[in-house]
């Protein structure tokens, strides 16, 4: 089943890896159109067969306890985003001359003749942001919208709901779901930022910037990079693009022509207007966007530029980027106490991420650590270091950024809690409280995975919040 110019299901034998929200979604999707469908999940817990359960109703067959052997027959493979290329089953099928797709390259698939264009981003970081923020400034010019993909809704299920449900999708892609969807052609596409990130699925930094740069194949209107990170440029130079597509910059210095950028406060579009040589619109202002740190302006501006691509209105930028709200954990202001903000960016789990939000405020005491993830912290620290009032570690792999304290920021005073239970960030906050000074931010922005402490950053920036209401209770 080479060919990607499906017009059938009903006689294909599908497999899908993975018995996940997107697995299921997959497989009931695919059921219904008429395919024999078969799930295959190396788990064998209650909770496995109760949900294999529910699908063997819906006549779809699960294979449990064994995710390595390709189902007899098999015509395509469907995968999931924690599965790695190199997973046996899917070195079975390209053996067998098997195709294996992603989630995303289904919903492609299976749009009709009139569907709604896709405006696509990827990146390191801010991907969730962005897309929601393109989502709203979407709405806000009266366009029926959904932000999808790596977010929401699972992508198959939005797209089943008919052409004429949407006019546009923000659609949020993982460099996963890149890898997996061969023939996406996106209207136009973000890369935001390129940081070393996944690579042990990827298997170097080279794969995992192709599979980003994917998002650029065939793109329509305009290709828009970060002119910050040369890395989403040369992925542009590289791209395959429809005849007239443009490569679209933003910046957070002043525009140059086709580019979107700050002028005195305001973001101005010197890409979507009248002799751009000449001209620029101004779309917001700085405060309109939520929160206005420098990496999350940038993200504004993104988004900002896929919507002026998609003929969206000054006007309506600005609305939507007024009416957006951050998710929760991502630079959430928590409280002031005794004149010390209080920041939960529990989000924060990779270095790049931490270095934005450490960049966006001027004097810290850091609360950081958990799980590395093969990480190091050098020049995150060195760049951070003339802002750190203090440092507070937790968490098993709290020793890395230690050392690197130690190496680039000697004069600063570190406490490291010999913890990873979950009371830990009671201790942590109360260490740092007594760091701070008037004026100062305590900046919860690990640079690390939770799950050493926690059973997800979630739960890691509730146990912050937590511990800022008791300091809050207990200071006079
Ligand atoms: P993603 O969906 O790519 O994980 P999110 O929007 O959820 O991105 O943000 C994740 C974290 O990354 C945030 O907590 C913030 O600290 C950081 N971040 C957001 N936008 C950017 C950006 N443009 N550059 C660097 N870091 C960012």
């Amino acid at each position: 089943m080479g060919s990607q110019e499906v017009t059938s299901w009903t006689d294909m034998n599908i497999t899908v890896a993975g018995l996940g929200v997107s697995g299921v979604s997959a497989a009931r999707a695919l059921a219904g159109l008429g395919a024999s469908v078969t799930v295959v999940d190396g788990g064998d817990s209650p909770a496995h067969h109760e949900k294999a359960a529910l699908l063997t109703e819906a006549g779809i067959s699960v294979q449990l306890g064994d995710s390595t052997t390709l189902p007899e027959g098999t015509d395509l493979v469907v995968t999931s985003p924690g599965w790695k290329p190199s997973s046996p089953l899917f070195v079975e099928a390209a053996a067998a001359g098997v195709d294996v797709v992603g989630d995303v390259e289904i919903a492609w698939r299976l749009r009709g003749p009139d569907a709604a264009p896709w405006l696509a981003i990827t990146g390191t970081n801010g991907k969730t942001t962005t897309t929601q923020m393109l989502a709203s400034i979407l709405e806000a010019a009266g366009l029926r919208t959904a932000a999808v993909g790596n977010i929401g809704t699972p992508i198959i299920d939005v797209v089943l709901q008919g052409d004429d449900a949407y006019d546009v999708f923000a659609v949020e892609l993982s460099s996963y779901q890149l890898h997996w969807a061969p023939s996406l052609r996106a209207h136009s596409a973000a890369v935001l930022n390129l940081a070393p990130d996944h690579l042990d699925w990827h298997g170097s930094m080279e794969a995992y910037a192709a599979d980003k740069g994917r998002i650029y194949a065939g793109n329509q209107v305009a290709c828009v990079y970060n002119v910050a990170d040369k890395a989403t440029e040369n992925l542009v130079r590289e791209a395959d693009v429809e005849e007239g597509c443009r490569a679209i910059g933003f910046t957070l210095g002043t525009p140059g022509p086709s580019e979107l950028g700050v002028v005195d406060g305001i973001l101005v579009d010197r890409a979507f207007v009248d002799d751009r040589q000449k001209n620029a619109q101004e779309l917001a202002e700085i405060s309109d966007v939520n929160p206005p740190a420098p990496h999350n302006i940038a993200n504004a501006l993104a988004a900002a530029a896929l919507a002026r691509a998609f003929g969206v209105e000054p006007a309506a930028v600005r609305d939507g980027l007024r009416n957006f709200t951050p998710d929760a954990h991502r630079i959430a202001h928590v409280a002031d106490v005794d004149e010390v903000a209080y920041i939960d960016d529990s989000k924060a789990t990779n270095t790049h991420a931490a270095q934005a939000s450490l960049a966006s405020y001027e004097s810290i005491v850091w609360i950081a650590g958990g799980l590395a993830k093969g990480a190091t912290f050098d020049e995150l620290v060195a760049g951070a270091a003339k802002r750190l009032r203090g440092a507070v570690l937790i968490g098993a792999d709290r020793g890395l950024i230690r050392e690197a304290l130690e190496r680039h920021a000697p004069e600063v005073p570190v406490v490291d809690l010999d913890r990873t239970d979950t009371g830990a960030m009671s201790a942590a906050v109360q260490e740092a409280a007594r760091l701070a000074r008037p004026g100062d931010t305590v900046l919860m922005a690990p640079a690390c995975a939770s799950m050493d402490m926690f059973t997800n950053y979630n739960k890691r920036g509730e146990a912050f919040a937590e511990a800022v209401r008791e300091l809050g209770a207990t200071s006079v």
